[in-house]
């Protein structure tokens, strides 16, 4: 197959109609009407096979995972999302591989009426760089830089599931439905658009946590001037993790773990139970984690409040 099928057939498989894209696919550029009164939020994640997903990961799911990592962006900064583009580099010119990958892009797509605007087809390594776009108004945009000290810190969902996934996957085999639940979680993010959306000019601060908790917190905690504490006991898992994963490994897989996409934010105290039922009555419950302080870093406290030492810093690419 050469280019030009390849594209049509990714314009065909992820067709999603928006009028505010006054020109799609087929141009030298696209052509897109941002709301009046809108700041457009812009956002880039690449993904190299055998760095941000195995190998042998399924296409479905490489596509899915490559949109997913890129709304969570979006969710962490309020956005709601609008348009992407795909710049997808591929060994060879495999239909059936293409056609999976831009199913996954495309179930994402569509629940999240995003359009797929345009894009670059190149053969080399297989690597998927997206980029989407999204409407935030500038007042209501969540930044990581507002953390105030005696803040309440909260995160969305469950922690350490995808990093747990990852090490299943490197273990000996897989079956059963924590498993499955875990893998779910690694391949198949599910982006916290709407969690997001409830933290606009509520929360003080927000990050996606793709790097792991205390290395994403830890970027608030910079931006904001501002240092943290967490307790451990308070740190949400999900039953597969509590089911399949023994105590001590469960902790430094919650802390450090990265692939979660979960959003870490800061907000008053004195909202977080009118903030913890809405998120709960959107199909994703938060949980209260800790504070903010003033002295710098991210601490982390056991239940008899004595310091736990911390756990080997988040995912950084080129770190010796
Ligand atoms: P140009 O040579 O002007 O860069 P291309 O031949 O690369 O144009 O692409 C033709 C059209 O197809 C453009 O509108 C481009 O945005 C779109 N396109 C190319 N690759 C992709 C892709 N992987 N996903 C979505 N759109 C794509
Ligand atoms: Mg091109």
């Amino acid at each position: 197959m050469a280019e030009f099928a390849l594209i049509d057939l990714i314009r065909a498989r992820c067709a999603v109609a928006r009028e505010d894209v006054r020109l799609g696919i087929g141009d030298d550029a696209a052509l897109l009407a941002v709301p009046a009164g809108q700041m457009l939020a812009v956002s880039t994640d690449t993904l190299v096979s055998g760095v941000h997903f195995p190998k042998d990961t399924a296409p479905f799911d490489i596509g899915w995972k490559s949109l997913a990592v890129n709304l969570s962006d979006l969710a962490a900064m309020g956005a709601t999302p609008a348009w992407a583009t795909l710049a997808l580099t591929l060994p060879d010119a495999d239909a059936a591989w293409t056609a999976a990958f831009v199913d996954g892009f495309a179930a994402l797509a569509r629940e999240f009426d995003l359009a797929l605007v345009g894009g670059d087809t190149t053969q080399g390594p297989l690597s998927i760089t997206v980029t989407v776009h999204g409407f935030v108004p500038e007042s209501l945009a969540l930044r990581r830089s507002g953390a105030k000290v005696g803040d309440a810190v909260f995160v969305t969902g469950t922690l350490g599931d995808a990093a747990a996934g990852l090490a299943l996957l490197q273990g000996p085999g897989v079956a059963g439905k924590a498993q499955e639940h875990l893998l779910a979680r690694l391949n198949r993010p599910t982006p916290r658009v709407a969690q997001g959306l409830l933290l606009r000019a509520r929360a003080h601060a927000c990050i996606d946590v793709s790097d792991g908790l205390v290395a994403d917190l830890g970027h608030i905690c910079h931006a904001s001037a501002v240092g943290a504490e967490i307790d451990l006991t308070l740190l949400p898992a999900s039953p597969a993790l509590l089911g399949l994963v023994a105590a001590e490994a469960r902790v430094s897989l919650q802390l450090a773990g990265g692939d979660d996409y979960e959003l870490c934010f800061s907000a008053a105290p004195a909202i977080a139970i009118e903030l913890l039922n809405d998120l709960a009555r959107s199909g994703c419950a938060a949980t209260r984690i800790g504070r903010i302080v003033a002295e710098p870093g991210v601490r982390v406290r056991a239940v008899d409040g004595s310091l736990v030492a911390s756990p080997r810093p988040g995912w950084e690419h080129f770190s010796p």
